[in-house]
């Protein structure tokens, strides 16, 4: 198998699988975080271990970490959480049209509900406009939610400029997020990036899908999203899941060992995909400074999801970004929002990779490309 979709998640680590494992059958760690019997002590150490560990890898406190379900709970608790708590802030929001659902559907509530959210254009690289931005932000601008590397097309925010062009002209307008695709590819030193809050899932750092976390920077106050026995010192409620917790901890501490030879290694596989794919018929939809462990193609004649099928059959996984339906054909929202050519994004496929993708496999992956297009030469 040849698993190029590592955007969408990627495979636990078997090292994570046997850690939880034996923490589910350990008797120090299943009990309650809450309870005050030393079985609820061992459990609660482990915890606060965990986001220890997490805290260290991101160069924060372990303070400013809440556990979450996932990075779309932790999206919808920091905006909504940010705003309810930061009323006399201001009622204006700025993002972009490119962010993932989790953020463009809160924004989209929070619209209805009489905020108003100003959508920063992008260019053809996935850049918002700092122009635009600059003048967007005045006294009423409470919020700005940003994604750090885009999950369609590996674009990179510039994150020191908007803080730069946030510091001038409204010191108050918080910063969100969402670290989701560069956490565990990038070295992320969250107290020098300057943001307020941010977002991250552990599923797509060959952890575990249900969890995911928030960080939330010392002084910065958010409501909770989620209400009950005050848990996480009360910013989410719910019974610690320690074991999740543990395997987020490990899976992050896994990612940042040999980060800078990993990043090398995906990106020689990019460069010589992107190579080969243009001399063929494909365009790179990509920009060309984008993360590595990205690459957005779009394959001539081929519909996306066509492109996709041809390939699961020689057990090569990739993912398609615009869903078809019988009557219309619609495009990725991001690609448009870019200004793609419709032709071009109708054809587009993600490929992303992981630590664990090989040269071999590009290579491998190539010959395929070039046999699917021999065989619907000769129909
Ligand atoms: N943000 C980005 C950029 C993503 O790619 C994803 C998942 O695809 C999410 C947020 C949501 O993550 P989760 O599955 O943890 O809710």
């Amino acid at each position: 198998m040849i698993y190029f979709d590592n955007s969408a998640t990627t495979k636990p680590l078997a090292e994570v699988a046997e850690l939880v494992s034996n923490d589910l059958q350990s008797d120090d760690l299943w009990g309650n975080p809450g309870s005050l019997h030393e079985l609820g002590t061992s459990a609660y150490k482990a915890y606060i271990n965990a986001k220890e560990d997490i805290a260290s890898c991101l160069f924060v406190r372990e303070q400013e970490l809440v556990f979450t379900s996932c990075a779309t709970e932790s999206a919808n608790t920091a905006i909504v959480g940010f705003l309810r708590r930061n009323k006399r802030n201001g009622r204006t929001i700025i993002s972009t049209k490119t962010e993932h659902r989790a953020t463009l559907s809160v924004l989209e509530r929070l619209s209805n509900e009489g905020y108003t959210v100003k959508y920063i254009n992008v260019d053809r690289n996935g850049k918002p406009d700092l122009n635009e931005l600059s003048n967007a932000i005045d006294g009423d601008t409470s919020l700005m939610c940003f994604t750090h590397v885009n999950n369609e097309t590996g674009a990179i925010l510039p994150l020191n400029e908007i803080c730069e062009i946030r510091n001038q002209k409204n010191r108050n307008t918080a910063l969100y997020v969402d670290f989701v695709q560069s956490a565990g590819k990038l070295k992320l030193n969250l107290k020098e990036l300057n943001v307020d809050l941010a977002s991250f899932s552990a599923h797509k750092f060959h952890g575990l899908k249900g969890c995911g976390f928030l960080y939330v920077k010392n002084g910065v106050k958010i409501d909770p999203y989620i209400l009950g026995g005050g848990q996480q010192n009360g910013f989410r409620s719910g019974t610690e899941a320690v074991y999740l917790y543990r395997s987020t901890a490990l899976a992050l501490k896994r990612s940042q060992e040999d980060i800078d030879e990993h990043y090398d290694q995906v990106s020689k596989i990019n460069d010589y995909l992107r190579n080969e794919l243009s001399k063929r018929k494909a365009t790179i939809l990509s920009p060309e400074d984008a993360l590595p462990y990205v690459l957005n193609v779009s394959f001539d004649g081929f519909e996306s999801e066509t492109m996709l099928h041809c390939l699961e059959r020689y057990n090569i996984y990739v993912s398609t970004i615009s869903a078809c339906s019988s009557k219309t054909k619609k495009i990725s929202y991001v690609l448009e929002a870019m200004g793609v050519d419709r032709k071009l994004a109708t054809n587009a496929v993600r490929l992303s990779f992981s630590r664990f993708n090989t040269m071999e496999e590009a290579k491998i992956f190539i010959e395929k490309i070039d046999e699917i297009y021999e065989l619907f030469a000769l129909r």
